[in-house]
């Protein structure tokens, strides 16, 4: 087990008896202690330095009231600024476009992209009572057709079918066509990924966008990646403008380090968390929970 970063200040801090304000030694002494949290937390390491220099410079001068100690006085400093770091607040999901509201889901296969598209299908049936309607663009593996095809029909909403074969942008403007048709308030569309980054979905993903015009492209990324969720986030940043993003698999035993790595390199706000297979483990993110998560 990991020493969290709270243990790891009280440790090297707290026999420091500090008065008045935090001084230069202490943060330097802090902020190693930090950069050893946040690297065990697999945060990707440019953004560990970035974060730990605006940071000091925060810290520099940080008061240390009576009740405080210079470690307790440090770690408010880090979960202010990690959490503002996370977006700060909640982000909903844009629906007040003209319907069908259209969402683009993007990211590399076994993301949990299609376990995602039938989760938010579910939210949004449910609580926020729209009608919905799912399309497969995966024409690579008809087992991810028939998985969307079983996941969605058990939360009960609309699957407009597909097939190997098909070209996927014709899929994609059929089911919107279709989803106009039927007056769906939302259409999500989700699309084939590849096991890593390459230019060929890159365009097709690209090509989809340009074909739909989403209100909504989410990058969804397994949290258990780490240090790859970086940089492909900013494989797929670079080539979408992306609305948001969800992680996945943070019931896993993952830090959370992989938000603030891709909410920095992506400066996209995490709009949800995946934390289980089945189709209710949805949750909305919080920075601050997050924050907390990471400082441990
Ligand atoms: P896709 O290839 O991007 O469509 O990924 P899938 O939706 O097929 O998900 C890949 C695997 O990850 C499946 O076994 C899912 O059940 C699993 N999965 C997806 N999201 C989560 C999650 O939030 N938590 C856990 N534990 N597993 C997940």
């Amino acid at each position: 087990m990991f020493e969290s970063l709270t243990q790891r200040l009280t440790r090297t801090l707290d026999s420091i008896r500090g008065q008045g304000r935090l001084t230069e030694d202490q943060i330097n002494t802090a902020a190693r202690e930090l950069r050893m949290a946040l690297l065990e937390a697999d945060v990707a390491l440019p953004v560990i330095k970035s974060f730990i220099d605006k940071l000091k410079a925060r810290a520099l001068g940080a008061e240390i009231t009576q009740s405080l100690t210079p470690g307790q006085a440090f770690l408010r400093v880090v979960q202010h600024e990690l959490t503002e770091a996370l977006g700060g607040t909640s982000e909903p999901l844009n629906l007040r476009a003209q319907p069908p509201v259209v969402i683009l889901m993007a990211g590399l296969q076994g993301s949990g992209k299609t376990t995602t598209t039938a989760k938010l299908a579910r939210r949004l049936k449910e609580d926020d009572k729209k009608s919905v309607v799912v399309v497969s663009c995966d024409v690579y593996r008809p087992a991810a057709i028939e998985q969307l095809r079983i996941v969605a029909t058990g939360v009960g909403v609309d699957v407009f079918p597909s097939a190997v074969g098909q070209d996927p942008i014709q899929i994609a403007k059929d089911a919107l066509a279709y989803a106009r048709k039927q007056f769906a308030d939302v259409l999500i569309v989700d699309t084939a990924g590849r096991t890593t980054v390459d230019q060929e979905m890159m365009a097709e993903i690209a090509a989809l966008h340009a074909a739909v015009q989403p209100t909504e492209t989410l990058f969804v990324v397994d949290s258990m990646t780490g240090q790859d969720a970086a940089n492909t986030a900013k494989a797929f940043a670079d080539v979408l403008p992306l609305t948001g993003v969800v992680l996945t698999k943070v019931d896993g035993d993952s830090r959370g380090g992989a938000a603030l790595s891709v909410r920095t390199v992506t400066g996209r706000p995490i709009k949800f968390l995946g934390v289980g297979e089945k189709t209710d483990k949805l949750e909305v993110f919080h920075p601050d929970r997050i924050a907390n998560r990471i400082i441990g």
